[in-house]
């Protein structure tokens, strides 16, 4: 498998914060990074060495691309499988296109996971209202309808319990393609970010809980206050998934911690993870550094963390008091350079770090 030597040449497909804080780490590493994406003067490209402005389906800027750069990698997972396969025939991706295949659709990617015996909440396939109807029998309410493809942060779900209205619950999703997930009834959640080497070698980052606030992730605490048990379980479920899947790069692997102490697997994200931004200040390897070597064929860093951490995601007008919070020494303010505060954008996070002998707090 081919190593690329630092002085190489990285390409980022996306260009929102998880590509800027790529970037960086490449550019710390050694590497040049070109960035692939469709916004004018975005987070990634204010930091790369170059960056093309054009949609995921120009082919002629696909293939002027690929020829500048040794490896693609990417940052955000609904790349279309199409462009990553275009891309492939003329420079090593990784993530490979199956991987996205699983991960942009929650059907694939629920089935793939429950056939490696790992659990995740009950769901079943949805695409009219008379399987909406029936699918309600099978996984009892209240239940999640979510599209299959394209949600995030809370897009494109809705709560069904017994007083929703389900004709209006499937006009709500467009006649799109959907789940109905069981509604979990979780005390925790947690996430595990793996990174796996092209030589198979993988490094697990320890399970941290994430706390969300409108659907989007607000703060991480690291590591989450759970029994050793559960971050065994956490850690060799993220390494599987990680293996099976032929992973090269990193994935995030979302779960619940059941009332019951169980471990459902609920999403899966092929890239760097927002619940991972600590890690830039609390272990010797960051989730950023990390990715860039496991894309570029090196050996895996230290993912093991000297601190513990919390971080809080600056949202929207959040961002306003950046004064403030640089009046604590302790905290470390990361702003992703986006002109406009719009509702809901993460616009920037800060990380505080803790003796490892102290729970973080929030
Ligand atoms: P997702 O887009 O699947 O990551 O879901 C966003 C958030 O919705 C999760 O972080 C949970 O807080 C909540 N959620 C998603 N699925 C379920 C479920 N099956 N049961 C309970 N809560 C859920």
């Amino acid at each position: 498998m081919t190593v690329i030597a630092p002085g190489g040449h990285i390409g980022i497909l996306g260009d929102g914060q998880l590509g800027r804080m790529m970037a960086i780490a490449a550019a710390e590493m050694g590497y040049f990074v070109h960035v692939f994406g469709p916004e004018e003067n975005s987070p990634a490209a204010q930091v790369s060495h170059r960056s093309t402005v054009a949609a995921y389906g120009d082919k002629a800027a696909l293939e002027t691309f690929a020829k500048s750069v040794d490896v693609v990698t990417l940052e955000f997972e609904n790349i279309p499988t199409d462009t990553l396969e275009f891309l492939n025939a003329l420079v090593p991706v990784r993530p490979n296109a199956k991987v996205l295949e699983i991960t942009q659709d929650r059907l694939y990617e629920k089935s793939f996971i429950n056939n490696l015996g790992i659990g995740t909440a009950t769901f079943a396939n949805v695409e009219s209202i008379d399987e909406l109807v029936a699918a309600i029998k099978q996984i009892k309410l209240p239940a999640i309808l979510k599209t299959r493809r394209l949600g995030y942060d809370g897009k494109g779900q809705v709560k069904i319990t017994g007083s929703s209205d389900l004709d209006d619950v499937w006009k709500e999703m467009k006649d799109a393609p959907s789940i109905l997930e069981g509604f979990v009834n979780f005390k925790m959640e947690i996430s595990v970010i793996v990174a796996r080497s092209t030589q198979g070698e993988i490094a697990c980052y320890c399970p941290v809980e994430n706390r969300h606030k409108n659907h989007i992730l607000d703060i991480t605490l690291a590591p989450a206050d759970i029994p050793k048990r559960l971050v065994d379980k956490a850690i060799e479920v993220a390494g599987k998934i990680a293996a099976k899947i032929d992973l090269v790069g990193m994935i995030a692997v979302e779960m619940f911690v059941t009332k019951d102490n169980q471990i459902l697997v609920n999403e899966l994200a092929p890239r760097p993870h927002n619940s991972g931004h600590w890690t830039i200040e609390g272990c010797a390897t960051s989730q950023f550094k990390q990715i860039i070597r496991a894309v570029c064929g090196l050996p895996l860093g230290q993912p093991e963390r000297h601190s513990n951490a919390v971080m809080t995601n600056l949202i929207g007008d959040d961002v306003e008091s950046w004064g403030a919070l640089l009046e604590d020494p302790e905290n470390s303010l990361h702003l992703y350079g986006k002109a406009e505060a719009r509702e809901g954008r993460k616009m920037g996070h800060v990380t505080k770090l803790f003796p490892l002998n102290q729970k973080p707090k929030a």
